[in-house]
């Protein structure tokens, strides 16, 4: 989709940090980190929501694998899909977050 800003870091069109890349999947820093390690997992074609998702799900799974081992956070993290009216991007990603949290509750409620 043209105007979508995932779409756009996926196509390289718009900068990000990039975490890690396959042929289908793209991660990369969240720019409004609530968590030391907040990094966004998301499939390179505009799928819009988690429930759209089908074996994509799986590469992405092993895209987060590799992140979760590479950021030393297997002791503590967390995955997380928004949807409906707490999804505030409209292109499916996982958010992956590990290391010190926000305490701050308003925050982690933006997650
Ligand atoms: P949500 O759709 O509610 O899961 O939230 C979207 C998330 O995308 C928020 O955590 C934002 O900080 C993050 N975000 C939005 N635009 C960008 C961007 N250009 N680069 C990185 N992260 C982004
Ligand atoms: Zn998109």
């Amino acid at each position: 989709m043209s105007d979508c800003i995932f779409c756009k870091i996926a196509k390289k069109e718009s900068p990000a940090s990039i975490e890690a890349e396959t042929d289908s999947v793209i991660a990369f820093a969240n720019i409004n980190p609530v968590s030391e390690t907040h990094i966004l997992i998301i499939p390179k074609k505009h799928v819009e929501t988690f429930l759209d998702l089908d074996d994509l799900l799986l590469e992405m799974k092993s895209v987060a694998d590799g992140l979760i081992k590479s950021n030393g956070i297997e002791s503590a993290y967390k995955l997380v899909f928004n949807g409906g009216k707490y999804q505030a991007v409209p292109h499916a990603h996982w958010h992956l977050l590990g290391g010190k949290l926000e305490d701050n509750e308003d925050v982690l409620n933006k997650l």
